[in-house]
């Protein structure tokens, strides 16, 4: 079958490339990938800047139906309209692992980075890690859910928002238009900001939901957030672009004693004023990928239409086109690119 493979480490050295059709083992089942969600990670895994343990098939946002299943599998059956958590494996031991947080596992094998992904016609998952896609929710915009994981895990589980809150979310991206999407679900009022390349997510944003979009580029975003919270800042603000403007716009936005969190990855080191968390006592916070508990609320919020995915997704092609793909989400014109198989 045809993959999307990171073959040697070092910048680059992607193929689409013959491999061998995986079988599954005990307690293991075979997907058939319909859609797989290409994110920002396998730019960073292309362009060695995210650690991947090659030669690897890229692509962990998968969505599909079970096309075979291994010995001892009871809970899934051949047919079943699924998704996947990402971690393979994972100690099983260690403080994280038995602590609910297997995401901090130091011994933590995902797919798509560790071991083969989804940018291939099937890929093999353990039964325990894969979970039903609500009837409501297509194979399309169920490649968002592992993206949406991690947001809940950011904004719902590692933030504490009230319903007073005012959250300014920065970056309308993908992330961005998920966390606004779980903001809002809180009550707070929330504000979502970009630059001018952003026009169409920012108007998308407000379809979705968002009190208050604002072109940084064309408006005072700090007059804007000071007008809305009396003078003082906003109460939350959620970083993600991974861009060194926009995080210290955040904390120069954060009232006092306010939340910063980061779900953005940085491209490289930045330079920030950490002086203004001090002098605010302002507390931040950095998210990482997801936990189990935050994939049951994920498939709850999609099966009770609280969150939107498929409005996100602004282009679909298939894997032969996957270089056009990976281009499109490098140069940030589409909302989310999707690789059918
Ligand atoms: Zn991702
Ligand atoms: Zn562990």
């Amino acid at each position: 079958m045809k993959a999307v493979v990171k073959k040697s480490a070092g910048f680059g050295n992607v193929e689409l490339m013959e491999i061998p059709e995986p079988v599954p083992g005990p307690y293991q089942v075979k997907i058939e990938v319909k859609a797989a969600g290409i994110c920002g990670t396998d730019i960073h895994i292309l362009r060695d800047e995210y650690r991947s343990v090659p030669p690897v098939t890229l692509g962990h946002e998968v969505c599909g139906q079970i096309a075979e299943v291994g010995e001892k599998v009871t809970r899934v059956r051949p047919g079943d309209r699924v998704t996947t958590e990402t971690y393979f494996s994972t100690c099983g031991t260690c403080r994280f692992c038995r602590s609910g947080n297997p995401n901090l596992c130091p011994e933590r094998r995902s797919i798509g980075t560790h071991v083969h992904g989804g940018f291939a016609k099937y890929l093999i998952v353990p039964e325990g890690n894969v979970h039903k896609l609500p009837d409501t929710v297509d194979y399309i915009g169920g490649a968002l859910c592992e993206p949406l994981t991690c947001c809940v895990n950011g904004v719902l589980e590692n933030t504490r928002i009230l319903p007073e809150d005012v959250v300014l979310i920065s970056g309308p991206g993908c992330i961005g238009l998920l966390c606004m999407q779980l903001a809002k679900t809180t009550g707070a009022t929330v504000i979502i900001c970009g630059i001018s390349q952003d026009t169409a997510r920012l108007k998308l944003a407000k379809e979705l939901g968002a009190d208050v979009t604002v072109d940084v580029q064309k408006e005072k975003l700090d007059e804007i957030v000071l007008d809305l919270t009396k003078g003082y800042g906003a109460d939350v603000v959620i970083e993600c672009a991974g861009a060194e403007k926009s995080a210290q716009q955040c904390l120069n936005l954060v009232r006092r004693g306010g939340q910063y969190t980061q779900m953005g990855l940085f491209s490289r080191p930045v330079n920030l004023d950490l002086n203004t968390l001090v002098m605010k006592n302002v507390y931040m916070t950095g998210v990482f990928a997801h936990v189990p508990k935050a994939w049951l609320r994920t498939i709850a919020l999609l099966e009770q239409g609280k969150v939107k995915t498929r409005p996100l997704v602004t282009c679909q092609l298939p894997l032969e086109e996957w270089q056009q793909a990976f281009d499109k989400v490098s140069a940030g014109t589409e909302c989310k690119v999707v690789l059918c198989p």
